[in-house]
């Protein structure tokens, strides 16, 4: 059995960002439920074992928040945390690692790419490698995660490259890891080797090929890239010169969308997550979350548990 737990379901910048005047920041200030922390999950086959998909710089927060992954009743140190498995660079998927540093053992999972990033800062040296793995992944190569003492997880990830950029602080200037590749960005399908259950996990995407829709059809549970509603919002709201795209980002909506793209297909249950403040389906009252959900999406909120 897999049990999943949506940590955050908000782009960088989270529900409220810290300095947005949006109309959606200015509402989620005095109305908690539209509050959201930024995007990342955590999964575990064995209910005692955990492992999350991104290190959000709200996950100080998201781990208080989350009985499953508080330190075991007894225990002076402990974390049920084994493992976190990055997606990309961007610092809402890497800054949280830092909230980490305090000598528990776990393992990084993450392309070379990634890799070289926070080898290139040494601020992540805090997480020496004697108590913190390091371990590349490649795209279609999968893997299963370790438990601490080495037995293995049950679960088994395959990462694929997906449409995208490599983080923003990087534009203009050298790839620690090289400009050449993908690994930059990926999606991930994550399974329980017991029972053959799966879903898939795409919190940045630029675009749907046929590739891809033919790997997400027929699957149980599809996170996917839900940063903007339209590609071009933050520019129509005042709030950034950026597009969706040029942030390596699908909008929600119009005719390239992930609602339209992904129309058709045989998926249980799709949710958005990577959510931007300026995105109004995050409003549950707004024509835009109506036509989400009239197409089968849904806007998980914080703490929601899934099981497969
Ligand atoms: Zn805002």
């Amino acid at each position: 059995m897999l049990r999943v737990v949506v940590l955050g379901a908000a782009a960088g910048g989270g529900v409220p960002q810290w300095n947005c005047g949006c109309p959606i920041c200015r509402r989620a200030r005095t109305a908690p439920e539209l509050r959201s922390t930024q995007a990342s999950i955590a999964l575990s086959a064995d209910g005692e074992h955990w492992y999350l998909v991104n290190a959000s710089p709200d996950l100080r927060q998201q781990l208080i928040a989350t009985p499953q992954l508080h330190p075991k009743a007894g225990q002076l140190r402990h974390s049920p945390i084994s493992g976190v498995i990055l997606t990309n660079g961007e610092i809402d998927a890497v800054a949280g690692l830092l909230s980490m540093r305090e000598g528990s053992p776990f393992t990084i999972y993450a392309h070379e790419k990634v890799l070289s990033i926070l080898k290139a800062n040494s601020i992540f040296d805090v997480l020496s490698g004697k108590n913190v793995r390091r371990q590349a992944i490649e795209a279609d190569k999968a893997f299963e995660p370790m438990l601490p003492d080495g037995a293995p997880s049950g679960i088994e990830i395959l990462p694929f490259a997906v449409p995208g950029k490599s983080a923003w602080y990087l534009e203009g200037r050298a790839h620690p890891g090289g400009d050449d590749g993908t690994g930059d960005t990926l999606g991930l399908r994550i399974g329980d080797k017991a029972t053959g259950r799966y879903f898939y996990f795409l919190a940045a995407c630029a675009g749907v090929t046929d590739d891809l829709k033919s790997r997400l059809n027929g699957a149980p549970l599809i996170f996917f890239d839900g940063t903007v509603w339209r590609d071009d919002e933050l520019i129509a709201a005042g709030l950034s010169n950026k597009t969706g795209q040029g942030m390596g980002h699908i909008a929600m909506s119009g005719d390239g969308g992930a609602i339209a793209s992904l129309a058709g297909l045989d998926i249980g249950r799709k949710m958005f997550l990577h959510i931007n403040n300026s995105n109004p389906a995050l409003l549950s009252d707004s024509a835009e979350r109506k036509m989400a959900e009239r197409a089968g999406w849904q806007i998980p909120a914080d703490g929601m548990e899934i099981t497969l």
